[in-house]
């Protein structure tokens, strides 16, 4: 029986249940891998990419020479400028703001991997060092409000593309989808006196139903109203706002538990393109009021979007998403890999 189910971060409802696994299943159309050809992001092609911005390297190597792990680079499509004033305007009733920012590129390896989750857990602990040095060194620049870490992972593509890289947009404003977040717990939080996320996390461990994996300090499960089929969320399970502010060992924690929720999406639904984001809080900038409870009702977490679904009219016109499958079915799928 299709359910209607409201998620309480985005208070976005819900259409799902409206496929049995057969129907699901029979419904997607999966591609066939197309083999790389000369990718600038494996080692040794390091001049063809624009100069490094950072790089985990051996000692005695050279910056944009062979020998490193985890290399940034910025993006030469990058949709934003580095120089410049933000420099707001009107025209009319419309505002306009300069494209200031940062658009990097974080190569997670130099040897052409598709998917990130078959890196050792190692690599991936590097990798996600290289976002928090990363996040805390834009933070210098007082124009930036928000960096935003994102994964549109197509192991399907050609070149650059399909080797396995995460990418980092820092903005001069605060993106919309963060700003209802935020919102969204600061009412929770003045409403109830908790963090809405510390909340959800204490809810799916009652529940039982939607968790994929858990470990000390990381819980990763499917959401109670997802908009997407087998869509995860991972969360530290200690409160904490600033993802800039985890130890190494929680980190290592994280890189398990990424690598087992990934492993297990790719398992099921034979390595399909996915999108991960990651949602921390924004820089401080100074501004009256409005950070007075962030460190204690905003909850840094992760979110995985597997692309297998195209979004329909319906829910570009309504805002409501279908998925079709219930979450419930999604997770029990995940944990039999
Ligand atoms: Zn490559
Ligand atoms: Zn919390
Ligand atoms: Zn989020």
């Amino acid at each position: 029986m299709p359910e209607l189910r409201r998620d309480l971060i985005s208070h976005r409802w819900i259409i799902t249940g409206t496929q049995s696994e057969e129907e699901f299943f029979s419904s997607l159309n999966l591609k066939p891998k197309e083999a790389g050809v000369e990718c600038f992001f494996c080692e040794g092609n390091e001049t063809k990419t624009l100069p490094e911005i950072y790089s985990i390297r051996k000692f005695d190597t050279r910056p944009n020479t062979p020998g490193w792990q985890v290399r940034v680079v910025p993006s030469k499509s990058a949709a934003f400028k580095i120089d410049g004033d933000v420099g707001k305007v009107g025209r009319g009733i419309y505002d306009m703001m300069n494209n200031i920012g940062a658009h990097e590129l974080i190569i997670e390896s130099p040897q052409h991997i598709k998917n990130i989750c078959e890196l050792p857990p190692e690599q991936i602990l590097l990798i996600l060092k290289v976002y928090q040095t990363r996040l805390r060194d834009l933070n210098n620049d007082e124009r930036l409000r928000y960096a935003l870490i994102f994964k549109n992972q197509r192991p399907e593509s050609p070149l650059r593309y399909g080797h396995t890289h995460s990418q980092l947009a820092a903005l001069p404003l605060t993106p919309k989808a963060v700003k209802d977040e935020l919102i969204s717990a600061k009412n929770y939080f003045s409403y109830k006196e908790r963090c809405l996320f510390c909340d959800i996390i204490r809810q799916e461990q009652r529940d039982k139903k939607r968790i994929v994996e858990e470990n000390f300090d990381y819980i990763s499960f499917v959401p109670f109203a997802t908009k997407f089929p087998f869509e995860l969320s991972i969360m530290p399970k200690k409160h904490n706002a600033d993802f800039r502010a985890e130890s190494e060992s929680s980190l290592k924690n994280l890189a398990q538990i990424l690598k087992i929720s990934l492993s297990k999406i790719s398992a099921v639904l034979n390595d399909p393109p996915l999108n991960y984001i990651l949602h921390t809080i924004p820089y401080m900038r100074p501004k009256p009021d409005y950070w007075k409870t962030i460190h204690n009702d905003f909850h840094w977490h992760i979110e995985i979007y597997p692309q297998i679904s195209e979004i329909t009219g319906f829910e570009w016109g309504s805002g409501y998403h279908i998925q079709p499958l219930l979450p419930e079915i999604c997770t029990k799928l995940l944990l039999a890999k």
